[in-house]
């Protein structure tokens, strides 16, 4: 299934002909409140159980034409958004130069594969702009996009062996992992509001496919095709992603998960338009402002 969230956060199913309501297939009441709308982790820990429900009632639905709603980000309240540094070779190799332009020197520890925590509240919707923060747009700082294969958690666990892994993923959607390059923590460069544009829907995982097999591509202002990877090359693969994620950190119901740059990071500035895909799973268009 093709899991959106529209409008007031309800719940639909994407398909070929448009969105279908699906918000009363499910067995907890609406609740449009982002704040506390606790349905949705449940919704992603629960999935298994009421996906025949969902596919019944998407099947019997009229399709609206996604023009005619207002997707959100098909998120809801992750506990956190845990990322991965340095997962594609060709994108490490290219980070000596990013940041020998940017620092002035090269931070080896930052050179290895690891993971780190990015702000929730940076999450936005496929619809939304990407807002460069003033400061930093006057403080001269490159701002870069990076193009990343996105995992939802559906049932969390701690511990987790890289064999089961896959059983704990709701699904998996599209992300830009917006980052600012200067001297500062991670979690402060990447963490600005709209940072984390996620959309324009989860593909679940049994419809996804394998996910060491998805082409990522990201293209600037309709014609500067910045970023092209196969996820076969990520370095630490999505199981591997998820256990040693588990080890540190009991991962919950919704939890967040972005797999990685490809190479092909760059600086984005107001009016930028960046499309970015990846296969299988769809496309999103996003404005920088
Ligand atoms: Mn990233």
């Amino acid at each position: 299934m093709k899991l959106a969230l529209f409008n007031d956060f309800r719940l639909g199913a994407v398909t070929e002909d448009g969105i279908v309501d699906v918000t009363a297939a499910l067995p907890y009441p609406h609740d449009p409140d982002p704040v506390t709308a606790g349905w949705w982790r449940a919704l992603c820990r629960d999935f298994p159980g009421l996906a025949t429900d969902l596919k019944t009632v998407a099947e019997a639905g009229t399709p609206v034409p996604l023009e005619q709603v207002r997707l959100r980000e098909p998120v809801l309240n992750p506990s956190k958004i845990i990322a991965c540094a340095c997962n594609y070779r060709d994108h490490v190799e290219e980070m000596h130069a990013v940041q020998e332009r940017t620092l002035g020197h090269v931070e080896s520890w930052m050179m290895d594969f690891d993971v780190f925590l990015k702000s929730p509240s940076a999450i936005s919707g496929p619809t939304e702009d990407i807002v460069l923060p003033a400061e930093v747009v006057a403080a001269g700082q490159e701002i870069h996009h990076e193009s990343e294969l996105v995992i939802v958690i559906g049932a969390g666990g701690k511990d987790i062996p890289e064999g089961e892994a896959l059983d704990h993923v709701l699904g998996y959607t599209i992300g830009l992992d917006i980052t600012v390059r200067s001297a500062a923590d991670r979690s402060r460069r990447k963490s600005y509001d709209t940072f984390a544009p996620i959309g324009p829907w989860i593909t679940t995982a049994d419809e996804a496919g394998d996910p060491a097999d998805f082409e990522i591509d990201l293209v600037l202002n309709g014609d500067d095709h910045r970023q092209h990877v196969h996820t076969k090359d990520l370095i630490t693969p999505i199981p591997a992603i998820i256990s040693y994620a588990s080890r540190m950190m009991t991962l919950l119901p919704g939890d967040v998960v972005f797999t990685g740059a490809p190479p092909g990071v760059g600086p984005i500035s107001a009016g930028d338009v960046l499309e970015t895909r990846i296969s299988r799973l769809g496309d999103m268009t996003l404005r920088v402002r």
